[in-house]
């Protein structure tokens, strides 16, 4: 290792040192990050696929940092997961979301659903904010369902006591929940009804096939007569094609929502691309 030159060990070896050094840096930066106002929320639209109407946004979060650009949630939501750094990640964004789902109504006059992804470390914590998320919805006079909280089959599987008292919670504050990359894993159906579900999102690795295969379209078609038959609605993500949007329409598919439609854009392109002040 002497005779490797320093850059040489730094850009040209993949060891697991320069990878350990890399995360570390990340970390350190994630928890200024927060404080820096380095965090952005994005939104993608939630098309209504019946109407064709946008009344829907996921909340997708963004770190731009000061040197490395933008860097990916895929890489650096599991290392705030790894860190704990979720906790005041998720909270921060349950805020913002809530406050701009607020800011649209008071300003616009329009209801938009927000849907907020939270991770399963942050339920499986005490310090999960549910407690202080409702206060908030009191303080910005929501009635809750102006807020959707994306779960993962992970976090229904073995949702114990406490994770299923913080689901309850939300439910009771009004707040809806949805389920999100269905289709991946173990997908058994039981806790579907058990945690009350209200949505139930096809994961793009369907959405993709759905045009390619018909046992693709068939088992699509069937996750949705499931669904409905338990009052699920059903959001298709990862839409990148007319063909699959008529698919879609024709098995019965509630919602949609993916590059056909719009990419992930900020608040401001989000208002003025999809809410229109109502008339009075
Ligand atoms: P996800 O919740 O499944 O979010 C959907 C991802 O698909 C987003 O990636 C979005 O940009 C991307 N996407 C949307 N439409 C299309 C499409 O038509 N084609 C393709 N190929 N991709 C599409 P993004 O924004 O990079 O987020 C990645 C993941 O990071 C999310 O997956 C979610 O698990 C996590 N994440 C993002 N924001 C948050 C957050 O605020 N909190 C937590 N806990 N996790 C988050
Ligand atoms: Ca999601
Ligand atoms: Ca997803």
């Amino acid at each position: 290792a002497k005779n490797l030159g320093r850059n040489r060990f730094n850009y040209f070896t993949p060891s697991m040192q320069v990878y350990a050094k890399y995360r570390m840096r990340l970390i350190q930066d994630l928890r200024q990050a927060l404080q820096n106002q380095e965090l952005e929320l994005h939104y993608q639209p939630i098309v209504e696929l019946k109407s064709g109407r946008v009344t829907k946004a996921e909340a997708l979060v963004r770190w731009c940092h000061p040197v490395r650009g933008m860097v990916s949630p895929s890489e650096f939501i599991p290392i705030a997961e790894d860190t704990g750094l979720i906790l005041d990640i998720g909270n921060w964004v349950f805020e913002q979301a809530a406050k701009q789902s607020a800011y649209w109504r008071d300003t616009l006059g329009t209801e938009v659903q927000i849907s907020i992804n939270e991770s399963q470390v942050q339920f499986r914590d005490d310090k999960h904010g549910c407690r202080d998320a409702i206060a908030l919805l009191h303080e910005l006079n929501l009635k809750g369902a102006e807020l959707c909280i994306e779960v993962t089959e992970g976090l229904l599987q073995d949702a114990d006591i406490g994770v299923r008292a913080q689901l309850k919670a939300y439910r009771d504050a009004g707040i809806q929940l949805s389920l999100d990359n269905f289709g991946t894993g173990y997908s058994s159906l039981a806790y579907l009804q058990q945690c009350h579900i209200d949505y139930l999102k096809i994961d793009k690795c369907l959405t993709n096939n759905l045009t390619a295969s018909d046992d693709e379209m068939k088992l699509c078609e069937a996750i949705i007569l499931m669904a409905h038959k338990l009052d699920i609605k059903v959001t298709a993500e990862g839409v990148e094609t007319e063909a699959q949007r008529q698919r879609l329409v024709a098995i019965g598919c509630d919602y949609a929502q993916g590059y056909l439609f719009s990419r992930v854009v900020t608040a401001t392109v989000f208002a003025q691309s999809y809410l229109q002040p109502q008339a009075l």
